[in-house]
């Protein structure tokens, strides 16, 4: 019984966990009661594919029937392509993740998945458990379970071996430090035990993303401020992994998404604009205005990082 409930345990956790990071907590408490989870349709396939197409159709989704957070949102991501989306807090950006994940289905329009073989179904049209078992997610605040190191990275795919975590650790960058470690890969971390950096945290979450080896990423960058060498970092970090796999970047700073296929501007659940980094510049609208604050944004921090002796 012991051995059974261990991976059930784990398979709990790591929804909890993966909900958690997208959903406020109050929140999702409030709605737990009302919400049914999505079912799979009857005749639902499995999702079998390597380098996805991911299609939003006119999308329309509201928390509550009342109010309506996405509105008519259409894009697509190339098969191993990212798609970055910006725009300010409460624009609808984090719930376009939540409904490629499936946490929620779509009230009006569609999001399609392209298999191999080029076949584009409706999301609902696969077992969900296949779906989320193509995406991986790496949030904005890495939930780290009062356990091991090891079983921390292992969350990414339970069935992995010893090899293959200290691979992914490796690839994340965060063997390093693991084996610097008295206890190594067997260190607590979490409340109880060992305490992480944010940014360590967030390799962590890569690490267990890589071991899960996604055909789809979901980026959801940290809000927190970052300095601009841990930026750069990050960002490397996530060109590398995002290599190859069909992406999609939630983020907050707009060095973040320069190098995207596609940028996207939400205004209240609305794309306003949408293109490459210089294309949306040139546009001068919203994002070229954005852009601006966060160029002003850094230059007052860099003036105050000076101290005022010199
Ligand atoms: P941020 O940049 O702050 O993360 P965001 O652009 O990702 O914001 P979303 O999290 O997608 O924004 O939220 C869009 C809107 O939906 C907001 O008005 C938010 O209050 C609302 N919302 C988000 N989650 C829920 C929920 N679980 N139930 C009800 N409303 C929600």
């Amino acid at each position: 019984l012991l051995q059974l409930s261990a991976p059930l345990n784990m398979l709990g956790m790591m929804y909890r966990e993966v909900k958690q990071a997208f959903t406020n907590l109050e929140r999702l408490f409030g709605l737990l009661d009302e919400r049914q989870d999505v079912q799979d349709r009857a005749g639902a396939v499995p999702l079998r594919v390597s380098r996805p197409r991911v299609a939003f159709e006119n999308v329309r989704f509201g928390y509550d029937p009342r109010r309506e957070i996405l509105q008519d949102v259409s894009f697509e991501i190339p098969p191993g392509g990212t798609v970055a989306v910006v725009g300010h807090s409460g624009s609808g950006k984090s719930t376009l993740a939540r409904l490629l994940y499936r946490f929620y289905d779509v009230d009006a329009g569609r999001i399609a998945i392209a298999d191999d073989e080029g076949a584009l179904r409706d999301v609902r049209d696969y077992t969900q458990a296949s779906v989320r078992g193509a995406i991986a997610i790496v949030p904005q605040d890495t939930v780290l379970f009062n356990d091991t190191i090891y079983y921390n990275i292992l969350y990414g795919r339970p069935a992995a071996g010893r090899e293959e975590v200290e691979r992914a650790a490796r690839a994340a960058h965060i063997h390093d430090l693991i084996v610097s470690l008295p206890d190594g890969y067997e260190s607590e971390v979490g409340e109880r035990g060992l305490k992480l950096s944010g940014g360590e945290k967030q390799r962590v979450a890569i690490a267990r993303a890589l071991l899960k080896d996604p055909a789809i990423l979901i980026f959801d960058e940290a809000t927190s401020a970052l300095d601009s060498k841990s930026e750069k970092a990050i960002q490397a970090e996530l060109d590398r992994i995002a290599v190859g796999r069909t992406t999609l970047v939630i983020a907050h700073r707009l060095s973040t998404v320069m190098d995207a296929d596609e940028i996207l501007v939400m205004d209240a659940g609305r794309i306003v604009e949408r293109g490459a980094h210089a294309q949306l510049l040139a546009l001068n609208g919203h994002y070229a205005q954005m852009w601006r604050l966060q160029q002003q944004e850094r230059q007052a921090e860099a003036a105050e990082a000076v101290p005022a002796s010199l």
